[in-house]
């Protein structure tokens, strides 16, 4: 069986590759850290991660995502080469990375590029109070944005 997105993901839990960029405190049901996204300096740990959703956001700049995307911030990458980033982390070779995966990984990306804008788009409207309502939405939202294959 070649190794699906879902696998990889897996195999790679956020929590592990975001305290590899970061150090990590658990707080409860998340870690929490400082932000270890490019152009984004701090000084107060924003950087949350929610082992729960297999997900992160951080709420000095605003991003988030699932390991994939906290990868491709993290290194620059697009969604393809975050996936063989992280399958060779989790030593799949590049090779059982089939056709059909290369296929279904820019076709999930592009449904995942538009769940993204709409979350944003919701985010943008709830931005004006911060209240911890607003931020579970926000985070439910989320969720519902991860594409599951
Ligand atoms: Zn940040």
């Amino acid at each position: 069986m070649k190794p699906s997105i879902e696998h990889i993901r897996e195999l790679n839990p956020i929590e592990k590759i975001a305290g590899e960029y970061t150090k990590l405190k658990a707080m409860g049901e998340v870690l929490r850290g400082k932000c270890p996204l490019p152009a984004h300096q701090e000084t107060e740990p924003s950087f949350t991660v929610y082992p729960d959703s297999q997900s992160f956001y951080c709420f000095g700049c605003r991003r988030g995502g699932d390991v994939f995307n906290l990868v491709m911030y993290r290194e620059g990458f697009d969604f393809l080469e975050a996936v063989r980033f992280l399958a060779a982390k989790a030593n799949i070779p590049d090779e059982e990375l089939s056709e059909e995966l290369i296929a279904l990984v820019k076709e999930s990306r592009a449904i995942e590029d538009a769940l993204t804008l709409a979350v944003e788009y919701y985010r943008q409207l709830l931005i004006a109070e911060e209240t911890s309502a607003v931020v579970e939405v926000g985070e439910e939202l989320h969720t519902e944005g991860t594409v599951q294959l």
